[in-house]
């Protein structure tokens, strides 16, 4: 008999998702005024016209450029990274964490969760496509389950009502039972309380007072004569 507390078979394979992580883009707005004076950080002459004023600098439009793909950066949102200035494409690959599920970059939140990052949308049961995200979930094989998906699915089955065993199992002649379940072949009378002293007659569970009346000639028994 193997007794399986509800708890502990819960927190075996229970891991709470950590508490989901804000992933903020840096961007910043790019301010375009005309300049009269002033040095392109980047080319070194001065610039006539438009410019750029990002990261406290001053570059010509042209040669405001992604760290990243050298092309300038259009648009007027920007992404940081080390100080250096990425279009949204290199920051994204480059930069932002990738979902296990869809292998996107994740741009608002991430859920970190079996090793990897997940988009909050797409952290869900493996089963039943139920969001887990800000729950507790189940893991196995590395996949994240919900609770009703993963007791259906990998808790031991009663052998005999094929009902999957949540909390208490019952191990004898080597199969699952629940404690209500296995019974006296003979009386019907559960065991769960007697379970060490059932016998097997014709290979069937039966209880002491039926192996009793079946079998009165127990040679170990002293209150029962022998033949
Ligand atoms: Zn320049
Ligand atoms: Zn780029
Ligand atoms: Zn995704
Ligand atoms: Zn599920
Ligand atoms: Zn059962
Ligand atoms: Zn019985």
């Amino acid at each position: 008999m193997e007794k399986r507390g509800k708890n502990s078979v819960k927190e075996e394979n229970k891991q709470s998702t950590t508490a989901a992580v804000e992933s903020k883009q840096m961007t910043e707005n790019l301010e375009f005024k005309s300049s009269e004076f002033g040095t392109c950080e980047n080319c070194h002459t001065n610039i006539k016209g438009q410019a750029v004023h990002a990261l406290g600098k001053t570059w010509h439009p042209e040669h405001f450029i992604c760290a990243a793909c050298k092309k300038p950066i259009s648009g007027q949102v920007f992404n940081v990274h080390d100080g250096k200035p990425f279009c949204e494409q290199d920051y994204s690959n480059k930069f932002l964490n990738k979902c296990r599920s869809c292998g996107l970059p994740i741009k608002d939140v991430t859920i970190q969760a079996l090793g990897a990052n997940w988009h909050k949308e797409h952290f869900v049961c493996k089963s039943c496509s139920t969001p887990l995200a800000g729950q507790g979930f189940y893991e196995r094989e590395n996949n994240p389950f919900c609770q009703k998906c993963f007791e259906s699915q990998f808790s031991p089955k009663c052998a005999a009502c094929n009902q999957a065993i949540i909390d208490t199992a019952m191990m004898a002649l080597g199969k699952n039972y629940h404690p209500g379940c296995f019974k006296c072949s003979k009386c019907n009378k559960p065991f769960a309380n007697e379970v060490a002293a059932f016998q097997l007659i014709d290979n069937e569970p039966t209880c002491p007072t039926c192996a009793g009346k079946l079998a009165p000639a127990c040679p170990k028994s002293p209150d029962k004569p022998a033949p």
